[in-house]
């Protein structure tokens, strides 16, 4: 599933695309996608501007000049393209909007994904749960610190609660407790304070790292893309039972914490 990485590729990409352009046309091919009647949905789009892309978690907002938004969010197995043709017949593509420049948005494996038209204040009680996200200036490292004392259970459940932190997933969760050399699995209250500065670290600089190099997801946005994907290889534990550690060449191991994957290294992660 896409996470803060790969959904800040997309905005990051689509924003040149997309900001100032007007929506000339919207067919939905899955009404379940959606949150209203296909043909309310597309006449509501026609004719709209798109102002701005935002993310907000793992989320998409398309802000539209009619003050509505697009709520887009690909959960597993989503993804984008953007072009005037799409690499498959468009019948496979559950949304697909028509711009003013002839490019058009392919909205692709939305089974559990939405995309939800919705107004400003809607949107905004929509996500009104969610938690800071990773770089809110006001997430100081006192402030993550103070955050993760008030919470108890496992440190992986803490940091993929959308709720607690919005955006990370179950492979940067693993990821950033690998860069901070504790154990996805350690008890909250057991932390260290260096420990918890660490993680806070490792947050940012992992989550950094990863956006920079155009997240792992492998489907290039456009034709011509060759940034999207360029973490999938440098992705150091997630994925890689059996493998050697790449800080201390122990053998990565899979376990399940709370009926999902956890990928560690048990010889360099520490308990606390
Ligand atoms: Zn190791």
């Amino acid at each position: 599933m896409p996470e803060w990485p790969e959904m800040d590729t997309y905005r990051r990409l689509l924003s040149p695309l997309l900001n100032g352009r007007v929506i000339l046309r919207a067919v939905v091919n899955r009404e379940k996608t959606i949150n209203e009647a296909p043909e309310a949905f597309a006449e509501a789009l026609e004719g709209k501007r798109i102002l701005y892309v935002e993310r907000r978690g793992k989320h998409l907002l398309f802000h539209l000049d009619d003050g509505y938004r697009l709520l887009l969010h690909l959960m597993l197995g989503g993804y984008l393209h953007y072009g005037e043709h799409a690499p498959k017949e468009d019948e496979h593509y559950q949304v697909i909007l028509t711009f003013d420049d002839g490019n058009r948005l392919f909205f692709g494996g939305l089974r559990l994904g939405f995309l939800h038209r919705l107004s400003a204040k809607a949107a905004l009680e929509q996500l009104k749960e969610l938690g800071p996200d990773p770089f809110d200036a006001r997430l100081t490292a006192a402030a993550f610190k103070d955050r993760l004392s008030k919470r108890r259970g496992k440190l992986k459940s803490a940091l993929t609660d959308q709720k607690f932190l919005s955006g990370i997933g179950n492979c940067y969760g693993d990821e950033i407790c690998f860069d901070a050399e504790i154990r996805p699995d350690a008890a909250i209250p057991e932390l260290t304070e260096e420990t918890k500065d660490r993680l806070f670290a490792s947050m940012r600089s992992v989550l950094t790292e990863a956006a920079a190099n155009g997240g792992y997801m492998d489907r290039p946005l456009t034709p011509t893309d060759t940034f999207t994907g360029g973490h999938d290889d440098k992705v150091k534990i997630y994925d890689r039972e059996g493998e050697a550690c790449p800080r201390c060449g122990g053998t990565i191991r899979l376990e399940t914490l709370s009926g999902r994957k956890m990928f560690y290294c048990p010889d360099c992660q520490r308990n606390a």
